[in-house]
């Protein structure tokens, strides 16, 4: 097993995009039920601990719990019940060895850890993330009109950005009704007469508003460009809401191309397996940028190959570090791990090769580490 290369191995990193992990110790139904996004795990497939992520947990994760790696899932499971969850999130939050976080927290349906106490466990400054269709959402909820809801909207959003002085904004279209998106800005005649659909509805079923209207989530993304943060967009892979083959980045090709004067960072979250997709948008829009987290710790020992395969289009200041953590703080140092250990193992290879310069192998490093995400959010230097 070749060892790290000693600047990707001290090399703390900005985890661009991550969540809030539970507030409570958890049964094994309830662990494997977080451990993919598949939330699922049962007779049928057997146990999710017989998978890439369940060997790489059991592999690097047992010995930050003390025990020694491989550890079988009871002996893991027990330990970790031991320790209680407060502990084990401290452990792992800090053996991750981040800069900062930047946190989305519009998915919350139980209890979680705030930026804030993510940030202190992580011992890094943490950042807050909104997500779009939440603000809506919560417009919706409260009531009000068709013709008043796009002002509102824009009104909440502004007071919600401002207030937890939120570093990005985020679009989960893709979860909603996929990215084949037009580009133009909708009118507002359009954002009108889709607010009636999704109020209307809303009286109808005195359900939770949902909304999943291709008008309205274009209208977000372009409120979120006037704004002028970065919008990060769900892209690829994520949990079994998603229709697949509806989330292929190329689908948001037209967008890109009408949001590329206002000069806006667009953040192609997760990806897999459009990873390389997702590389040649980042080299051909200035704006475009990606990373590969969720994927990363769900590939496990095969992590190294998939950042190769992103990377081979990818200009190197375009790539970010990047968990997808949520639920369980074991995914904060899963992703962190795995993707220090594929970025050392492809420089490592070009090294060997002659391809690389050193004095380049750590640049581009500390550019896709930390660099490249302090430069698209603006965050402050270490
Ligand atoms: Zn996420």
């Amino acid at each position: 097993m070749p060892s790290l290369l000693p600047y990707v191995e001290k090399l703390r990193l900005v985890d661009h995009h991550c969540h809030g992990v539970v507030r409570r110790d958890l049964d094994r139904a309830a662990f494997e039920a977080l451990l993919t996004e598949a939330g699922v795990s049962g007779p049928l497939g057997g146990t999710l601990f017989d998978s890439q992520i369940g060997f790489a947990l059991r592999r690097w994760c047992a010995p930050v719990l003390d025990l020694a790696p491989h550890a079988a899932p009871e002996e893991y499971l027990a330990r970790r019940a031991e320790l209680g969850f407060a502990e084990v999130t401290e452990r792992f939050l800090t053996a991750a060895g981040l800069a900062a976080v930047c946190v989305d927290t519009g998915y919350a349906p139980e209890p979680q850890l705030s930026p804030a106490e993510l940030g202190d466990a992580a011992g890094a400054p943490a950042y807050e993330v909104v997500r779009l269709e939440r603000v809506a959402e919560e417009v919706a909820q409260a009531g009000g009109t068709a013709a008043g809801f796009a002002d509102a909207v824009l009104q909440r959003l502004t007071g919600t950005v401002e207030e937890r002085r939120a570093v990005a904004v985020k679009s989960i279209a893709a979860y909603r009704v996929g990215l084949d998106l037009p580009g133009e800005r909708p009118t507002r005649a359009e954002v009108t007469a889709a607010a009636d659909r999704l109020l209307r509805t809303d009286a109808v079923d005195r359900a939770p508003v949902r909304l999943a209207d291709q008008v309205l989530h274009r209208f977000l993304m372009w409120a979120a460009v006037d704004l002028g943060l970065p919008l990060q967009i769900h892209v690829g892979y994520g949990d079994r809401d998603i229709d697949l083959h509806r989330c292929n980045p190329l689908l948001l090709t037209g967008l890109l191309r009408a949001i590329e004067p206002a000069g806006v960072p667009i953040m192609l979250l997760h990806n897999y397996p459009f990873h390389r997709e997702a590389g040649y948008l980042a080299q051909v829009f200035p704006h475009v940028f990606l990373d590969v987290g969720l994927a990363t710790h769900n590939l496990g020992h095969r992590s190294s190959a998939l950042l190769a395969e992103a990377l081979e289009l990818a200009p190197f200041g375009k790539f970010l570090f990047a968990t997808d953590a949520y639920g369980l703080p074991e995914l904060y140092h899963l992703g962190a791990l795995l993707f220090r250990r594929a970025l050392s193992d492809h420089l490592q290879a070009a090294l060997a090769e002659g391809a690389f310069a050193e004095p380049d192998a750590a640049r581009v490093a500390e550019l896709i580490g930390a660099g490249n995400a302090r430069r698209a959010y603006r965050l402050p230097p270490p």
